[in-house]
């Protein structure tokens, strides 16, 4: 059966973009899906020859800039490959997701020069990665506040406190420490980013135990033991931090939702196969039940709807027309729907579709990342509704 999402995306791409999107779903069928339930069982993260291979194939460079490097691409490159790679794996699809739409991007957004020929092009072919360290074990939803503080120190300054939930902090060279650094100032402009060397002294990762949701990915916990960095580790300008973090965080959140509509994808395809071949009651597929039929139907209305208006907001975002809300909410919606469903379509399947080997389970649970990543879907909500709220 050919995929669905082909059929939408070959109808919604130009042949140049629709022909990168094919590589990468050819790379994920043949190199990814075949080791992925090995890879499960073993409790491995994504194996370092897959993260060569994918560099190797430009994905680490993908959005960024030829003259430091990269592809030269552009957000919708970046979600193509978000959607290619999460149709089997949203662990895979984030390791360079995350490196290049947290890692990368508030480098891109607000690196000064020097920052920029420094690192992008180590970035741009995977020598390096940069890890997006927002969130803290105090400190989730409300980010605007860190625990985590930077104060002077000569021309320099120190970094005291913890991060957590970093992923790929397990293959990072460097991580982008949000810290507050002005308590006083009123909030959001309480903080400052500077990049930290993962070999800093002072700096310690421990890969987050006990995580039963992208699994192959790296989710480290940083602390940082009056780490000393020198004045030009500042990312951004000072005070300024709370602004680059939420700048960055408006494509995360577009990859968030390529990933919520590559599971949903792969689920419509998987259960649409199954409905058609499970036979059950007069030697008849269940395909014939219409409740069957309606949960089919409604996997596939969603996935044509949120792929339409996904691809709609990356060129708007590549126009630099894109608003805060715009991408919340594409992210709220994918993440929500695509979890609602994948539930329905397990259970269309029946028994089945609670062994690993089947495929559903894995994007079931993963769906509950994109739900409370880069902004909990409740808390987003209070961000969406403001414009429906001005008098
Ligand atoms: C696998 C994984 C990878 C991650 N990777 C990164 C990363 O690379 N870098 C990084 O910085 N962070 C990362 N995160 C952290 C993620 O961004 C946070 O989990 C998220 O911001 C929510 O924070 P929290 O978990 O502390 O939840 P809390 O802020 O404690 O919120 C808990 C719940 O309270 C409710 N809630 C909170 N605020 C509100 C509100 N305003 N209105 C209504 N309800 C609300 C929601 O239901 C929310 O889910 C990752 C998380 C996971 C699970």
């Amino acid at each position: 059966m050919p995929r669905r999402i082909d059929t939408y995306l070959a109808d919604l791409l130009p042949e140049d973009k629709f022909a990168f999107y094919e590589v990468v779903r050819d790379f994920s069928d043949q190199e990814i899906a075949p080791n992925l339930l090995r890879w499960e069982r073993e409790h491995q993260l994504v194996p370092d020859d897959a993260i060569a291979r994918m560099a190797d194939l430009g994905l680490f460079g993908l959005p960024i800039e030829e003259r430091y490097g990269g592809q030269g691409g552009d957000q919708l490159d970046l979600v193509l490959m978000g959607l290619a790679l999460a149709y089997h794996s949203q662990s895979v699809a984030i390791t360079p997701g995350a490196a290049l739409s947290l890692g990368a991007k508030p480098l891109q957004l607000c690196g000064t020069e020097a920052q920029k020929k420094a690192h992008l092009p180590d970035l741009a072919h995977g020598k390096r990665m940069f890890v997006f360290g927002l969130s803290e074990p105090g400190r989730g939803s409300d980010a605007a506040n860190p625990q985590v503080t930077a104060r002077r120190s000569g021309s320099g300054w120190v970094i005291q406190g913890e991060k957590c939930w970093s992923t790929n902090a397990h293959w990072a060279s460097h991580v982008v420490v949000h810290a507050l650094t002005n308590p006083a100032a009123p909030n959001g402009k309480r903080s400052t980013c500077f990049i930290v060397p993962m070999d800093a002294r002072g700096v310690h990762y421990q890969e987050m135990a006990g995580k039963k949701v992208w699994e192959q990915s790296s989710t480290g916990s940083i602390t940082f033991d009056n780490v000393e960095v020198p004045g030009d580790a500042v990312l951004g300008e000072v005070d300024q931090g709370f602004k680059v973090m939420v700048t960055t965080l408006n494509g995360g959140r577009l990859f968030i939702a390529s990933l919520a509509l590559g599971s949903l994808a792969f689920a419509l395809d998987k259960t649409r196969t199954y409905a058609e071949e499970r036979i059950q009651f007069d030697e008849q597929p269940i395909g014939r039940f219409q409740r069957v039929q309606d949960v089919i139907l409604d996997m596939d209305i969603a996935l044509e709807r949120n792929l339409t208006w996904l691809l709609h907001l990356c060129r708007r975002y590549d126009e630099g027309q894109v608003s805060r809300e715009q991408c919340a909410k594409v992210k709220v919606d994918s993440s929500r729907v695509a979890s609602d469903l994948v539930a329905l379509a397990m259970e269309v399947c029946g028994g089945v579709a609670c062994l690993d080997e089947f495929g559903l389970i894995r994007h079931h649970n993963d769906l509950f990342v994109t739900r409370v990543g880069e902004g909990s879907n409740f808390a987003l909500k209070d961000l969406i509704v403001r414009p429906l709220r001005q008098r």
